[in-house]
């Protein structure tokens, strides 16, 4: 028997479409806390999101209760106590990647709105104002150049997308994957850098050695007026440098799907916290400039489908081993 948490509305349907084991289910609409352990009695497994509460004290309250598997469905577990699982003789399994497509499309779609300056137009339309502005001037897509940095999962994907448009793409990867060469072309990062016109970010967050690594020295590399789009992690980038930048002309725009400490990623059960007090405000008096999203790129009906049917998989493969 299953104890899912943080089951919300739109993942309801996914659990019993995809139920192909049929596993005894308890949906739990509200996150794992401290104080609702308790619900979990009864039940072989639980099955958290990334705001649910895995900390030593509900771990060893599930190890009470006799539950032996702590699965997530999400990308990351820095919400589970590893340490404290291992001690309990707990395992936990997690969803290392599921459908790239969605976040690439965010960020393909990003890109092109920045780029034909659909918000800037649409924020004076709709105070009157239909003069068309030279700062609306764009460029058709074949004749741009987009950058991707990072051509893992989701990366690639967006290479495909603007491949598909007829635009050239250049990418930089540390390990560049030969899988790859019919979508783009490997560059190195100051090439990259100078000649794209959309520079996008696929790169995951190491602490020790990425940390605010896209910054000033990064951005002026850049071709004078490009668009920067983050749909990775907030943390690689000096967001403070890159609203400079925009405030000066040196970027056109920047979009971010990202903010750093981000609640659903540290455990906490509260969303988006940027460390900046003032990047809200400094973002939207920036705004139609810089878009920002509350970290969408996975929140789609097939992203949803994906982490509960791998999670599934994680259930059958540990129960069949
Ligand atoms: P991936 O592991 O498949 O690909 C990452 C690629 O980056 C790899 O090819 C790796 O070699 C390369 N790389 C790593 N460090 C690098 C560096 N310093 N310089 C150049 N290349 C480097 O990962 P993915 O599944 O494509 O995910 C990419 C990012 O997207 C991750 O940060 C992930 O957290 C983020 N993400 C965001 C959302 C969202 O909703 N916005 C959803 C899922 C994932």
């Amino acid at each position: 028997k299953i104890a899912a948490y943080g089951v919300r509305e739109n993942e309801i349907e996914s659990f019993h479409d995809l139920n192909k084991y049929s596993y005894d289910l308890k949906l739990i609409p509200e996150n794992l806390t401290h104080e609702n352990v308790q619900t979990a009695q009864g039940c072989d497994a639980v099955l958290l999101r990334g705001n649910n509460v895995g900390d030593q004290q509900n771990l060893d309250q599930l190890k009470e209760y006799g539950i032996k598997y702590v699965f997530t469905r999400t990308v990351g577990f820095n919400h589970i106590d590893l340490k404290a699982a291992q001690n309990n003789q707990q395992l936990v399994a997690y969803v290392p990647g599921y459908s790239p497509l969605s976040v690439s499309e965010l960020a393909f779609t990003l890109g092109l709105t920045l780029q034909r300056h659909i918000a800037l137009a649409t924020s004076r339309t709709a105070r009157g104002d239909f003069k068309v502005h030279t700062d609306e001037f764009a460029t058709e897509i074949h004749d741009l150049t987009i950058g991707i940095i990072g051509t893992g999962r989701i990366g690639r994907e967006e290479a495909a997308l603007w491949k598909g448009v007829n635009a050239t793409v250049v990418g930089f990867d540390r390990y560049p994957s030969d899988a790859n060469q019919d979508l783009l072309t490997y560059v190195d990062e100051d090439e990259l850098l100078s000649r794209s016109d959309i520079v996008s970010l696929h790169v995951p967050y190491f602490p020790d050695s990425n940390h605010h690594y896209f910054n000033q020295s990064y951005i002026d590399k850049m071709k004078n007026g490009a668009i920067l789009v983050n749909t990775a992690r907030a943390e690689i980038t000096d967001v403070s440098a890159i609203l400079d930048a925009v405030e000066t002309g040196k970027l056109t725009g920047f979009a971010t799907d990202v903010v750093e400490n981000e609640g659903h990623i540290f455990g906490h059960d509260f969303a988006g916290q940027p460390t900046e007090d003032d990047l809200a405000d400094r973002a939207l008096r920036l705004y139609p400039k810089v878009i920002m999203t509350p970290h969408i790129g996975s929140y789609t009906r097939e992203a949803l489908h994906d982490m509960i049917a791998i999670s599934y998989e994680n259930f059958n493969d540990v129960l069949t081993t």
